[in-house]
């Protein structure tokens, strides 16, 4: 039986985490099938928890002068059922398709991130919103970006003392969000390959574009040179844009769900049908 840690406080987790190296535990949708996994393996679990479930502080999104404050512990549903700005269109509809209901109930954004799973969704959505992850510490509090936070397969820099206390988006005026999903089925389904956007428009012509790409590397990845032969585009045209060209940045692999010439192929038509959401 490993420690089981609940602190009542910020500073109690902190301390915690900071004297025992104990794994952050949210939604425990991760965590637990893990659990269950080694288990089944007849590895027992020894990694002791710290239980963030009643911390104050880390749930629910809050408006600020500079953007939105989505805390870690906000969970899919909660996302989902936000009263957000277009600019989190993209998010919520990711959010609505993160497993089922039970899973959007429990399972949270910071989980979906320090996972670094190459498929979970949340994290190409947070990438085109360019968002930060505030970090926590017993030594205070650090801010990245989540490019720079999620640095390979399942990899992150969350430091052994750190918890992370809520995500940043910064205000974007006039930007809207799209998410499309391909997997073996419509629902509950691991992605096959993912694609996010954040576009701003003048009129019908795009001003700035964000897209990224998820479940065709080992991290998501944004795609620089498709968001500069965006720029200027007209929006009714912006689907004939994305090129194989302008998947430079991706690795798609073969695995259980496609190959990587199946991944290659889907990714570009569902960069095609983003795009062409905006204009739907
Ligand atoms: C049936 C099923 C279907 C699923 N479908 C999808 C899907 O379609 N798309 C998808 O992306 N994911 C899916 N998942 C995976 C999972 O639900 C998500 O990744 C979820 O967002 C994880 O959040 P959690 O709070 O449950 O994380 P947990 O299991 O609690 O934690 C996950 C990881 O994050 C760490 N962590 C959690 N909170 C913090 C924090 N505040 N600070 C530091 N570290 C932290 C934990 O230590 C652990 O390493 C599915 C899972 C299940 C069981």
């Amino acid at each position: 039986m490993s420690a089981y840690h609940r602190p009542r406080t910020l500073d109690d987790a902190l301390a915690i985490r900071a004297a025992t190296g104990a794994l952050p535990l949210a939604g425990g949708t991760d965590i637990h099938p893990l659990r269950t996994a080694r288990a089944a393996w007849g590895e027992p679990w020894t990694i002791p928890v710290l239980d963030l479930s009643a911390v104050p502080g880390l749930d629910g999104i809050t408006e600020t002068a500079q953007g939105w404050r989505i805390g870690a512990r906000t969970t899919w549903t909660a996302i989902a059922e936000a009263p957000l700005p277009p600019l989190f269109d993209g998010l919520r509809a990711a959010a609505r398709e993160v497993g089922g209901r039970q899973v959007q109930n429990r399972g949270t954004i910071a989980g979906n991130l320090v996972t670094a799973s190459p498929a979970g969704d949340g994290i190409p959505n947070l990438l085109v919103l360019d968002a930060m992850v505030e970090l926590s510490s017993s030594s205070g509090t650090r801010r990245l970006a989540v490019a720079d936070f999620v640095t390979g397969y399942r990899a992150t820099v969350l430091a052994p003392g750190e918890i992370v206390t809520a995500l940043l988006v910064p205000r974007c005026d006039g930007g809207r969000g799209r998410f499309e999903k391909l997997g073996a089925r419509r629902y509950m389904v691991i992605s096959i390959a993912m694609a996010a956007a954040v576009i701003r428009c003048d009129g019908s012509r795009i001003l700035d574009a964000r897209i990224a790409v998820g479940a065709c590397s080992p991290v998501a990845r944004r795609l620089p040179m498709l968001e500069s032969a965006l720029r200027g585009a007209e929006l009714t045209q912006a689907a004939r844009i994305p090129g194989i060209a302008h998947l430079a940045p991706l690795a798609p692999i073969a695995d259980i769900r496609a190959s990587a010439e199946y991944r290659a192929d889907a990714v570009l038509v569902l960069l095609r049908d983003l795009l062409a959401g905006f204009t739907a």
